[in-house]
């Protein structure tokens, strides 16, 4: 589907939830994806990517940036401690907050280099064990902890379970942030993207809808 077919059934989602036109922000998930692909999406004048891995985004973010100029980037797979100052040189947006040992490092860094890039708690609103995230009985002590370090914690962020209807999922993410006064909920993919912003969502991150179908071969 073409970016300008995914951004008509995002402003119709907008529109349909009494949303703002343009409050919610596309993440282009481009994981994966040949290059040709992506070039072909920045050329349509797309400008924030999500990506999962971080030596991935690192071998071909800097040459699309020195060719298309400023590029929004949004990490949204599981951050490792020894990948925290390569992803912190490259991401503007970081959507797996975990850990109170990854957050101890990001704030000591985050006060070494002067600036943060934009921070969201994933929560594992499924209780999934093979899932990154805090829990939800977790969520309001670690956003707490994360504030008693001086990060400014954005919003929250979901992967729903893959078999359950989403919109628990994405009601439960919206409940945790409202009562800790966050705003932003990094939520919803391909699937369920408008579910999402009926739920809420300020940041929907699509790949596959929008790219095609991911080659793992
Ligand atoms: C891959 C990925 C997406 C995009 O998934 P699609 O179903 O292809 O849209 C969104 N969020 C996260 C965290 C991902 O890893």
């Amino acid at each position: 589907m073409s970016l300008s077919e995914i951004k008509t059934r995002l402003a119709k989602a907008e529109a349909a939830a009494n949303r703002a036109p343009g409050s919610v922000t596309l993440i282009a998930v481009s994981k994966v994806q040949p290059n040709a692909r992506v070039h072909g999406v920045l050329a349509e004048g797309q400008r924030v990517f999500g990506e999962n891995r971080v030596q991935e985004a690192a071998g071909k973010w800097p040459d699309f940036r020195a060719e298309f100029g400023a590029i929004q980037l949004h990490l949204i797979g599981p951050l490792q401690t020894n990948k925290l100052r390569a992803a912190l040189d490259l991401f503007d947006a970081i959507h797996t907050l975990d850990r109170p040992k990854l957050a101890r490092k990001l704030a000591t860094e985050v006060q070494a280099r002067g600036t943060c890039p934009q921070l969201f708690i994933q929560v594992n609103t499924g209780e999934e064990p093979q899932k990154a995230g805090v829990l939800p009985r977790d969520a309001d002590e670690f956003i707490a902890t994360c504030r008693a370090m001086d990060l400014p914690i954005s919003g929250l962020m979901v992967i729903p379970p893959q078999d359950e209807e989403p919109s628990l999922h994405f009601a439960l993410l919206a409940k945790i942030a409202a009562r800790n006064g966050l705003k932003n909920l990094s939520m919803g993919m391909s699937g369920d993207f408008e579910k999402a912003v009926a739920f809420g969502a300020t940041h929907v991150r699509v790949g596959s809808a929008l790219f095609g179908a991911r080659d793992y071969g």
